[in-house]
C-alpha cells in the first residue's frame, strides 16, 4: 500500500467519524497528502526509513511551523507558530505524515479533556452506554483518535498523568519518558519542571518506534539529557525471567475500585508466569504527591502563562483603553476557568508572605517523593500499579468539583515529581471500559518498560 492510499484512508475516517469524538482540533489534509506523495517518491527511490510515509498526529501543544497550535485555548486559537518544536522537526525529518493536531485540555490542565476551548472529547469506549464517557486528559484527543482507529499513533505530553491516564481510559498504550529524555523545545509550557513529551499508540512496539524518533539531546532545551539513545525496539523481545516487580502498597488502597484492583492483580500474575518475581514495596510519601503537585504545577504555570499578555501573539481583547486594560481583559477573556484557577493558586503560593509555607514546603516534599522511588529501585526493577482509580467516568461528572478531578491523578503524579519514566498498558476491562496497568521504571529505563509491556501484549 502506498503512503498516499494509507493517508487518504485515515483522512477519510477522520472525516466520517470524528464528528462524534471531536478528537482533532485541526486536520491538515492538504499538507498530509503532499507529505504522503513526497514519502512515496522517497520509497520509490529506495530512501525509506521505518517512519517514511506513516500517518500520525501531534497533540496541539507542539508548535508546528505554519499550522495553528492552540494548546486547547482561546488564547492561542489564532496562533500559527513560525517554527517547529524539536519533536515535530524529528518526525518531519523521519518522513512521517502528520494528519493534524489533537484536542486537549486547555494548556494541558485537566484529566478529562473537557476544558478545551474547542469542546470536549468523547471516549470511543462506552458509546453503547446511557451517558458518554470522557477519554481522560489532558491528551484525550490523542488517546481517543488512536482508540477510534483514526490514526495509528500520536504524540502526547504528561505533566501529572496526561499521557498515562487517557491511554488507560481509552485502552491504548502510552509512555511518559524520563524528564529530559524528549526535548521540550516548542512544546507549550505548563509546568516546566514536570512537563515531558511522550508517545501514544496501540502497542508497546509502536511506542518504541515513536520514542526512537523523539528521544535525544537538544541544545535548545536546557533540561534535555545529554545521553545516548538506545534503539528501543532492539530489546522488546528479551525474556522477563528474573524481572523484579514491586507493588507499592500505597497504590493498592481503599481509594481503588476493587474491580480495577482485580484487573491489575491479574496482570501482575501474568508477569509471574513470564518469570517475574513480585514483592510488596513502599512509597511512604505517596499520599503527599497530589498536595505537592497542586502547589508546584500551578506555581510554574502562573509564571509560564504570564507571557500571554495580548502584546506579542495570541488573543488580544477588542479596543483596549490602556496597557492595564489590555492585560486584564485579554487574560480575562482568553483563559478558561481551570487555567484562571491555577494562575490564582500559583500566584498565591509564590507571593512573598506564603512562599516558604507553600512553595518551599512542596519542593521539600517533592525531594522526599523522589527519594522514595530511588529507594524502591534499589530493591526492584519496575513498579506496577493501577493508572487511575476508576475507568472512564461520565462527561460532566467531575467538572463542578476540581478536587475530585485532581484525585484522578493519585497514582500518576508522584512519577512526574520524581522525573522517572512510566507506561500505561491495556490490562482488561471493568464494566466494558478499558483499564490500564502502570509500569514505572528507574531513570532512563524506558527500554525496560517497553520490553515488559511488549511481552505482556
Ligand atoms: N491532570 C493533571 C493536571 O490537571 C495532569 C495534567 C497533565 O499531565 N498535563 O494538572
Amino acid at each position: 500500500i502506498s503512503s498516499v492510499e494509507l493517508t487518504r484512508e485515515f483522512l477519510d475516517r477522520i472525516k466520517a467519524e470524528d464528528g462524534q469524538y471531536n478528537s482533532f482540533i485541526t486536520v491538515t489534509e492538504d499538507l498530509a497528502m503532499a507529505d504522503a506523495k513526497a514519502a512515496d517518491e522517497q520509497r520509490a527511490a529506495g530512501n525509506a526509513g521505518v517512519w517514511t510515509g506513516i500517518p500520525f498526529a501531534h497533540k496541539d501543544i507542539f508548535c508546528t511551523n505554519g499550522v495553528a497550535t492552540t494548546a486547547g485555548s482561546k488564547m492561542l486559537a489564532n496562533f500559527v507558530p513560525p517554527y517547529d518544536a524539536t519533536v515535530v522537526a524529528n518526525f518531519r525529518a523521519a518522513g512521517a505524515v502528520c494528519l493534524g493536531k489533537t484536542n486537549m485540555d486547555e494548556f494541558a490542565m485537566g484529566s478529562s479533556t473537557e476544558s478545551s476551548f474547542f469542546g470536549p472529547v468523547t471516549n470511543p469506549w462506552g458509546l453503547n452506554k446511557d451517558e458518554k464517557r470522557v477519554p481522560g486528559g489532558s491528551s484525550g484527543g490523542s488517546a481517543a483518535a488512536i482508540a477510534a482507529r483514526l490514526v495509528p499513533a500520536a504524540t502526547a505530553t504528561d505533566t501529572g498523568g496526561s499521557i498515562r491516564q487517557p491511554a488507560a481510559l481509552c485502552g491504548v498504550t502510552g509512555l511518559k519518558p524520563t524528564y529530559g529524555r524528549v526535548s521540550r523545545y516548542g512544546m507549550i509550557a505548563f509546568a516546566s519542571s514536570l512537563d515531558q513529551g511522550g508517545t501514544m499508540a496501540r502497542t508497546a512496539e509502536d511506542n518504541a518506534l515513536m520514542l526512537n524518533v523523539m528521544a535525544g539531546f537538544d541544545p535548545k532545551d536546557s533540561t534535555s539529557a545529554n545521553r545516548t539513545v538506545p534503539d528501543y525496539t532492539a530489546t522488546l523481545n528479551q525474556p522477563l525471567k528474573g524481572l523484579r516487580v514491586g507493588l507499592p502498597k500505597e497504590y493498592f488502597s481503599d481509594q481503588l475500585n476493587p474491580a480495577m484492583e482485580q484487573q491489575v492483580r491479574n496482570a501482575v500474575k501474568e508477569y509471574e508466569k513470564l518469570g517475574a518475581t513480585v514483592k510488596e514495596v513502599s512509597l511512604p510519601h505517596a499520599e503527599l504527591a497530589i498536595a505537592a503537585y497542586y502547589v508546584i504545577a500551578p506555581a510554574e504555570a502562573s509564571a509560564n502563562l504570564s507571557r500571554f499578555d495580548g502584546v506579542r501573539y495570541g488573543y488580544r481583547c477588542d479596543k483596549p483603553q490602556d496597557l492595564n486594560d489590555l492585560y486584564t481583559r485579554t487574560r480575562a477573556e482568553g483563559f478558561g476557568n481551570e487555567v484562571k484557577r491555577r494562575i490564582l493558586v500559583g500566584t498565591y503560593a509564590l507571593s512573598a508572605g506564603y512562599f516558604d509555607a507553600y512553595y518551599l514546603k512542596a519542593q521539600k516534599v517533592r525531594r522526599l517523593i523522589q527519594q522514595d522511588f530511588i529507594d524502591a529501585f534499589k530493591e526492584v526493577d519496575v513498579l506496577m500499579s493501577p493508572v487511575s482509580p476508576s475507568p472512564a467516568f461520565v462527561q460532566g461528572e467531575k467538572t463542578s468539583d476540581p478536587v475530585t478531578m485532581y484525585l484522578e491523578d493519585i497514582f500518576t503524579i508522584a512519577v512526574n515529581l520524581a522525573g522517572v519514566p512510566a507506561m500505561s498498558v491495556p490490562a482488561g476491562f471493568v464494566d466494558g471500559l478499558p483499564v490500564g496497568l502502570q509500569i514505572i521504571g528507574n531513570y532512563f529505563e524506558e527500554a525496560r518498560l517497553l520490553n515488559a509491556a511488549h511481552q505482556f501484549q
